[in-house]
């Protein structure tokens, strides 16, 4: 079975994600979207909603899972079998970044997990969790960048910092 990783913070999940697992769901058997706990940073969503928002959009998406992990992507990718991890590509400001990562996740499994691209949807390529974040902080209009219950997700979440 043809199966791949898709890891992220996905802090939130936007539609810029969400068009990558669609893709990606058509070239693999099976896509696992890996939700990163990254105890160095601190999320606005914790893993667990990350993770419950993540099932809810792809619930129509049989042959996508979705988990969380924390430390190394290669020690979870060689635990679980997997050998590509796909990475989306918005700008060129990316690829510098994500061609690190890359290298070094070759380099960290010996040779064992390889990593994939696809390039970001047009419309979506100037989509980022954090600038969703910071028009929701301050009640910008943010509904086509995510979906309607991240949407709400997200008021909800300023509305209970803000009280
Ligand atoms: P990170 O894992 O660096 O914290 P994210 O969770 O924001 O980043 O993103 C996970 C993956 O999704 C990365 O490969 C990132 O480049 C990609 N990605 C993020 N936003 C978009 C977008 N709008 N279009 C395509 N790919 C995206």
């Amino acid at each position: 079975m043809n199966r791949a990783l898709y890891p992220g913070s996905f802090d939130p999940m936007t539609l810029g994600h969400l068009d990558i697992i669609k893709r990606a769901s058509l070239m693999f058997d099976e896509l696992i979207v890996a939700v990163l706990d990254n105890s160095q940073k601190t999320p606005l969503f914790s893993a667990a909603e990350r993770v419950k928002i993540l099932e809810e959009a792809t619930k129509d998406m049989p042959n996508v899972k979705v988990d969380s992990f924390s430390g190394l992507t290669v020690d979870y990718c060689i635990k679980n079998n997997l050998h590509i991890m796909v990475r989306g590509l918005r700008a060129i400001t990316d690829f510098e970044y994500e061609l690190q990562i890359a290298q070094t996740n070759r380099k960290l499994s010996d040779n064992r997990v390889d990593t994939v691209f696809l390039t970001t949807d047009l419309q979506y390529s100037y989509l980022s969790s954090s600038t969703v974040k910071e028009i929701a902080m301050y009640g910008g209009a943010i509904s086509h960048s995510v979906p309607d219950f991240v949407e709400r997700a997200l008021k909800d979440k300023f509305k209970v910092i803000k009280a």
